[in-house]
Formats: C-alpha cells, sequence, structure tokens
C-alpha cells in the first residue's frame, strides 16, 4: 500500500485559511498514526492570487493541484474583488479547478451529528437521524454552457443570458457515480430536475431513466427540483442519494446543509478520473473573516473524505467523525452552531480539541 502522498493545499480567501489552518493538524495526527509521509504544497487561488500574480487561477497553482495526489481548498472570494472583470474574479479558480482537473462527481454528505440535532432550524424529529448524500454533476450544466454572456440587441436591448446544456455521456457518468454510491448506502437514488419545463433536463430524466436498468437493485424516482426543495424541508429523511445538475445540487446542497445545523459543517468530495478536491462546501464568509468565528468542522470532515476517497485509507474518516462526535457530546460549540448552555470556542480552539480527541483515540 502506498504510504507516501502529495497534497496540494489552496487555502484561497477570507475565513479559507483559517479553516484549512485546523485542517492541517489533523491531517498531520493522520500522518502519524498511521505513518505515512505527507507531502504539502501550498499555492494561492482566488482573490489571493489575483492580488499576487494578476490571475485567480494561477498557471503554478493549477499545475500544483494537478500534481498531487489530492487537493484540499478553502474557499474564494470577497466583496472587494465584485466590481473586476467576470473573468479574473477568484470564483472563475474554482470552476477553472474543475474543468482542468476534469472534478465532474461532487458529492456533499449531509448528516447529523446526534449531538447537534437541536442545532437545527427544523424540528428534531424531522432531522434527527437524518443521512443524505447529494450527488450534484459540476463539469458541465449551467456554469459551463456556451453561449453566455452579456450583450446588447439591435434595439438597444440589453440581455444577460447562460445556456443549460448537458450531452449523454455527461449525464451517464454522473449517473453511474450516484447508482454506485447508493449500491453502498441505502439503494435509492432520487433524480432531481425540471424535466416539465426544460427540455435539457427532460433529457437528463430519460437518459438516467436509460441506464437504470444496469442497477436494478437501486430503487430509482424523479422529482422536480421546486418540490425537492420543499420536501427537504418537510421530510428530508426520506432521501438517501439525490442525483441533481450542478446548479440544482449547488442549490439544493446549501439548503441540506441547514439541516445538519450549519453550513460551516458540511464538506465535499469532487472527483475526476485522475483528480480529486476537498473542500467544505461554504464561501469564504467575509462577514466573519479574522474574528475566530468560523466553523472548521467541515474542512476536518473534508479530510476525511480525502483519506476515503483518494488516499487508500478508510479508517481516517471514521475516526474523524467519531473524534467530531465526542467533542460536540462535550458540548463544545462554534458560533454557528451554539445554543443555550453549551461552551463556545473559536475555530482554533475547536481545531485543538478535535486534534487532541484524534490523539487519544
Ligand atoms: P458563504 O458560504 O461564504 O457565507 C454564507 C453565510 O454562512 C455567512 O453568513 C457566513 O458567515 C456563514 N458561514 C459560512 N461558512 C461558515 C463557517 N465555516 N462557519 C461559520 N459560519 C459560516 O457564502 P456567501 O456569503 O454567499 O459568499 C461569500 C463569498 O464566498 C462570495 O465571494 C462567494 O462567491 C464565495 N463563495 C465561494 C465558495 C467556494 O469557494 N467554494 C462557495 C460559495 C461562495
Amino acid at each position: 500500500m502506498k504510504t507516501e502522498f502529495d497534497i496540494a493545499v489552496l487555502p484561497g480567501d477570507g475565513i479559507g485559511p483559517e479553516v484549512i489552518q485546523e485542517a492541517l493538524k489533523i491531517l498531520k495526527i493522520i500522518e502519524s498514526k498511521l505513518g505515512l509521509k505527507i507531502n504539502i504544497s501550498e499555492a494561492p487561488v482566488g482573490g489571493a492570487a489575483y492580488e499576487a500574480t494578476g490571475h485567480p487561477l494561477p498557471e503554478a497553482s493549477l499545475e500544483t493541484a494537478r500534481n498531487a495526489d489530492a487537493v484540499l481548498l478553502g474557499a474564494v472570494g470577497g466583496p472587494q474583488w465584485e466590481s473586476i472583470d467576470f473573468s479574473l474574479r477568484p470564483e472563475r479558480a474554482l470552476l477553472g479547478l474543475r474543468s482542468s482537473m476534469g472534478l465532474y462527481a461532487n458529492l456533499r454528505p449531509a448528516r447529523i451529528f446526534p449531538a447537534l440535532v437541536d442545532a437545527s432550524t427544523l424540528k428534531r424529529e424531522v432531522v434527527e437521524g437524518l443521512d443524505l448524500l447529494v450527488v450534484r454533476e459540476l463539469t458541465g450544466g449551467i456554469y459551463f454552457g456556451q453561449p453566455r454572456g452579456v450583450d446588447t440587441l439591435e434595439d438597444g436591448t440589453r440581455r444577460g443570458f447562460n445556456t443549460l446544456v448537458y450531452t449523454e455521456p455527461e449525464i451517464e457518468r454522473i449517473a453511474r457515480i450516484a447508482f454506485d454510491v447508493a449500491r453502498k448506502r441505502n439503494k435509492s437514488v432520487c433524480s432531481v430536475d425540471k424535466a416539465n419545463v426544460l427540455e435539457s433536463t427532460g433529457f437528463w430524466r430519460e437518459v438516467v431513466t436509460g441506464l437504470h436498468s444496469d442497477y436494478s437493485d437501486v430503487e430509482l424516482s424523479h422529482m422536480y427540483v421546486d418540490n425537492c426543495a420543499m420536501q427537504l424541508v418537510r421530510n428530508p429523511k426520506q432521501f438517501d442519494v439525490i442525483l441533481t445538475t450542478n446548479m440544482f445540487g449547488d442549490i439544493l446542497s446549501d439548503e441540506a446543509s441547514m439541516l445538519t445545523g450549519s453550513i460551516g459543517m458540511l464538506p465535499s468530495a469532487s472527483l475526476g478520473e485522475k483528480h480529486a478536491m476537498y473542500e467544505p462546501i461554504h464561501g469564504s464568509a467575509p462577514d466573519i473573516t479574522g474574528q475566530e468565528l468560523a466553523n472548521p468542522l467541515a474542512t476536518i470532515l473534508s479530510v476525511g473524505m480525502m483519506f476515503k476517497y483518494s488516499l487508500d485509507h478508510e479508517e481516517p474518516n471514521a475516526w474523524i467523525e467519531s473524534a467530531v462526535e465526542s467533542v460536540l457530546g462535550q458540548g463544545v460549540r462554534t458560533a454557528d452552531i451554539m445554543s443555550d448552555g453549551m461552551r463556545q470556542v473559536g475555530t482554533k480552539e475547536m481545531g485543538d480539541l478535535i486534534a487532541e480527541e484524534l490523539e487519544k483515540g
């Protein structure tokens, strides 16, 4: 079994570097527990890279990411870059990384830790025991479709436009991922589309249905995205794996995050044929940057996913999840999941407590 790994670390902007710092503490502990050698290469992306080099995804950072066994990303973006040209905005780094590394499958588990059942804005009985997985297509759909832009018609009317397009192979490969992961879970896939209005997602439904014959042991259902948004807050436990398009997955997984207590709790894995990237689902949270208010758990949990999917070691994911459960069980909370009677800690202290718990285990 391989024991030496190269990890590219891309902290990014805002709270990105703060949560990455805590995730690196956890990575170091697992490295020594498993007797591995982990080589870390850090590179700038997003606004930080734009300031340093004039581009949000410099070639050198992309190369560092491409040469690694896995990439760990913080978050990018911030209000100071909102007025620059779209092609140079920090968020373009994300799209660039995803498309250049072929990261077409985004896995976003939304699982509630028992200690946080009362931190959700939904009732205990609605969320207790929740464990669903959003499988979001990541390199196609409206975020990448051409043509796109803003132009002016002959009569002087300005318009903005994007294109929602999916090819059959793009739909098939993401659907296979969803069926495959469902086989290791509760064997149920709900494919979410807007087939009643959008031809491209009607086609999505047709392709997913066609592929289902290869996976007859997995139950397949279809749901319109507006209904799914409602069902996620009405009865989220009906879902096992939600398979959906790039934009619908972006929105639904943020909604699912609130079922678990906070967007600061949700990790993600973005997988392709050759590369993989791990990141919290949240953004750079400029409103809380530099105040020790960021919850580092989503990024720490992303490290667990990295070991599971890219570094050939299953155990660290379970170790990290149980360290998180144990620390939350002791009543420790960051501000975003704080409730009466709990002890509030900052970003660093939360990272330290998880690290201590891992070292004990
Ligand atoms: P956001 O996820 O950064 O923040 C949304 C809200 O959640 C904020 O109130 C924030 O304080 C809170 N929050 C987020 N992460 C948290 C954490 N770990 N702990 C505690 N609270 C947390 O989304 P936004 O405000 O819409 O966007 C801010 C910037 O981030 C924008 O520039 C946006 O483009 C960018 N963004 C980047 C990514 C990414 O890098 N993957 C994803 C989404 C948004």
